[in-house]
């Protein structure tokens, strides 16, 4: 055989040897729940499970939106009627949320939409309210008074939820079902920085997924992820300057009414479910540094933590050791047993 057509041949064999091996990625995006979201798959079928997973978040969207007006959300927040019979979805956030609630001592607690609201930050029309003001809103925030059986809710005039810390976590817990129903083996979705992974790569190694630099640049770390979850909360994601100079952020502590200010840049968590992992991060935020370490020294091994503080300093539970990389020359390093 001639010498070319030989070196042809065994570049072609060796081309569909590798072909085999490394399974090709479908890779979807779109907009939804305000976020930009991808899904990237591999398998046989990937393309149409992550179109089948868009349906379904633009389908939770449609429930759980605070301003589609035929959402659950919508009529809970809006209408007069005493009784609201909501979907099995809705229900399962409401009882999900009282958990998360209790659990959290209210640092996570769904039903500050009016505080948030007058604060702006659902229209962008942003302003410190008066404190007199705030209080007044703060008579409706006990999320404990909102009851709820065989998915009739009833709740106090004037109450309204806002599933914005948990929605997208919840929605990556769906999608990850949805891919695993569809015989994918192997994913990672990023929902808007909630990054949540189904498997490990299609080579059987794991993901390995950054956090991201709070005052810009690079990943500041890379964590080693398979089927898990890894979700961020950061002051620096939504936030406005008030005449004052002082930053705003969009995380609310429901004592106050107030947007948090503490110590924190952002508050990372890795689980290995997304509901979990995005109350936990909103929550741990609220809570500040020491009562986050308490919070997680009492509840045990089910979640990891990685915090950045303003100061320049990194602190994370030491069961992550073995899977996590520093990519950032922080001023302090703590690990938390
Ligand atoms: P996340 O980005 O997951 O931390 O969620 C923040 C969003 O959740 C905000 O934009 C609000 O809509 C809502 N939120 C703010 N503070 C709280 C809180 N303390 N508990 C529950 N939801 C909150
Ligand atoms: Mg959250």
């Amino acid at each position: 055989m001639n010498k070319k057509l030989t070196i042809l041949l065994l570049s072609c064999f060796a081309g569909l040897a590798s072909c085999s091996r490394s399974a090709r990625a479908e890779d979807t995006s779109f907009t939804a729940m305000n976020t930009y979201m991808t899904v990237k798959s591999y398998g046989k079928g990937a393309a149409a499970a992550n179109e089948r997973v868009r349906q379904e978040v633009e389908r939770l969207e449609s429930i759980l939106s605070t301003t589609i007006e035929s959402s659950d959300v919508y009529k809970i927040n809006n209408s007069d009627v005493e009784e609201i019979t909501v979907s099995a979805e809705t229900a399962f956030l409401i009882e999900r949320g009282a958990d998360f609630y209790k659990m959290t001592g209210a640092a996570f607690n769904p039903a500050l939409y009016p505080v948030i609201r007058e604060w702006g930050f659902t229209t962008g029309e942003y302003k410190v309210p008066k404190a007199g003001r705030i209080q007044e809103l703060l008579e409706f925030t006990d999320f404990s008074q909102v009851k709820m059986w065989d998915g009739n809710v009833t709740r106090p005039a004037g109450l309204q939820l806002d599933f914005g810390a948990i929605g997208k976590g919840y929605a990556g817990d769906k999608a990850i079902e949805i891919l695993k129903n569809a015989g994918v083996e192997s994913a990672l979705l990023d929902f808007g920085g909630n990054i949540q992974v189904l498997g490990t790569k299609p080579d059987g190694s794991d993901w390995t997924v950054g956090i991201k630099n709070p005052w810009g640049g690079q990943p500041v770390a890379a964590v080693k992820l398979r089927d898990a979850c890894m979700i961020t909360s950061g002051g620096y994601e939504r936030f406005f300057i008030g005449e004052d100079e002082k930053k705003y952020i969009h995380i609310f502590d429901s004592k106050t009414g107030r947007p948090v200010e503490n110590d924190l840049e952002s508050v990372t968590i890795i689980c290995r479910e997304g509901i979990y992992g995005d109350a936990l991060s909103t929550s741990l935020f609220v809570m500040g540094l020491d009562k986050a370490i308490d919070f997680w020294q009492q509840r045990g091994l089910d979640f990891d933590f990685v915090i950045i503080t303003k100061d320049r300093g990194l602190v994370y539970s030491a069961s992550l050791e073995n899977s996590i990389s520093l990519l950032f020359d922080f001023d302090s390093v703590r690990l938390v047993e």
